[in-house]
């Protein structure tokens, strides 16, 4: 396996160097993350997060293909892994993590029959419990696979608020809200079909209570989470600390 990096940004990471010649084994999806593991024991976790993807060509098309898609993409490939007979090219700023803990490093699957709520809940209590339960939610080395869309349809479905801190609720909250996502997501994946409540509805009713749905950036990635101020307060009686 040829491996190279053509963005300047993944360059810096060194990942090619250290992937290149080495044999790929093994790709796997844990949620939303995706597992290369090669020979030699390392592993490759890329996560698209909303802007990457991956395309599989033709190695002989590469030359006259990058071209084209260079003009779509804005940009020069992330990481370009080279077999005989095909390509596959990672496009947009992704996460990517290589090491040998990658696996073991991320939290138990949401989608795996049946989701190891026990767990997930036992990895929430671990950290800093003065983290709100939505940027908790999006951490993928307490729970894989959870994006921003289900955290907050989840939260909504459990009625708790994303701006609670973990300190302020009990395991039972936390689980009903994991068992939320769970049941959305799979729901989702078997029908094909995304039924939305709150995401992307600022300022449209409450399905359940008809009060305007409020949104604002969340966590260090500032992802906008969304949440009904009445059926998610952040305390009984009170909507935001700061509100
Ligand atoms: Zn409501």
């Amino acid at each position: 396996m040829e491996v190279e990096s053509p963005n300047p940004r993944a360059a810096a990471t060194g990942v090619a160097e250290q992937l290149d010649g080495r044999r790929l084994e093994r790709v796997e999806a844990v949620g939303k993350n995706l597992l290369l593991s090669f020979e030699g024991g390392l592993v490759l976790r890329s996560h698209l997060r909303m802007s990457g993807r991956w395309t599989v060509r033709d190695r002989e098309a590469s030359d006259g293909a990058s071209k084209a898609t260079r003009r779509v993409t804005h940009g020069r490939p992330w990481l370009v892994l080279r077999g005989s007979g095909r390509e596959a090219v990672l496009w947009g700023g992704p996460v990517l993590e290589l090491n040998e803990r990658a696996v073991r490093r991320l939290g138990p699957d949401i989608l795996a029959r049946p989701p190891d709520l026990d767990r997930m809940v036992v990895n929430m209590r671990r950290i800093d419990q003065g983290r709100e339960v939505g940027d908790a939610l999006l951490d993928q080395r307490l729970v894989a696979g959870i994006g921003n869309l289900w955290k907050a349809e989840a939260l909504w479905a459990s009625a708790l608020s994303p701006w609670r801190p973990l300190a302020e609720t009990t395991d039972e909250q936390i689980r009903a809200a994991l068992a939320e996502a769970a049941r959305l997501m799979r729901r989702s994946v078997d029908s094909g079909r995304e039924q939305r409540s709150i995401y992307r509805k600022v300022g449209r009713p409450c399905p359940r209570c008809r009060t305007a749905i409020q949104s604002r950036g969340q966590g260090d990635a500032n992802r906008t989470a969304y949440w009904c101020p009445s059926c998610q307060p952040w305390k009984r009686g009170v909507r935001r600390p700061d509100a």
